[in-house]
C-alpha cells in the first residue's frame, strides 16, 4: 500500500506540530489508554486519535459531539484544517484513477 506519509516541509515530529494539540492535552490512563482532553470544555475522549477531538473542536458531527465551549475562531481554523486534509485525500484517489 502506500505510504500515507507527505514529505511536506512541516511535518517533522509526527503529531505534535498539529495546530490541535494548542486545545488539546494528551494523558495516559492507568491501563495505557490514550486520553485526550478538550482544554475548552474539558471533555475527556479515550483512544480514537487527535482527529475525533479535531471533530470536536471544528463542530463536525458523527463520531464525537460538538464543543460548546470553543472559540468561533478555533472553530473555524479545526474546520479549515479538516477540510485540507480529507481535500488532499481525494487529489491523491482522483489521480489514481484518472490513470
Ligand atoms: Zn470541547
Amino acid at each position: 500500500m502506500e505510504s500515507q506519509y507527505k514529505p511536506s516541509s512541516s511535518v517533522s515530529a509526527r503529531g505534535k506540530s498539529d495546530p490541535a494539540w494548542e486545545h488539546i492535552a494528551l494523558s495516559t490512563a492507568a491501563d495505557g489508554t490514550k486520553v485526550y482532553t478538550c482544554l475548552f470544555c474539558e471533555k475527556e475522549v479515550r483512544g480514537g486519535g487527535i482527529n475525533r477531538l479535531k471533530q470536536h473542536l471544528a463542530g463536525i458531527p458523527g463520531s464525537i459531539t460538538a464543543c460548546k465551549k470553543v472559540d468561533h475562531d478555533v472553530r473555524y481554523r479545526m474546520s479549515e484544517y479538516l477540510k485540507e486534509i480529507s481535500g488532499k485525500k481525494k487529489e491523491a484517489s482522483i489521480a489514481k484513477r484518472r490513470f
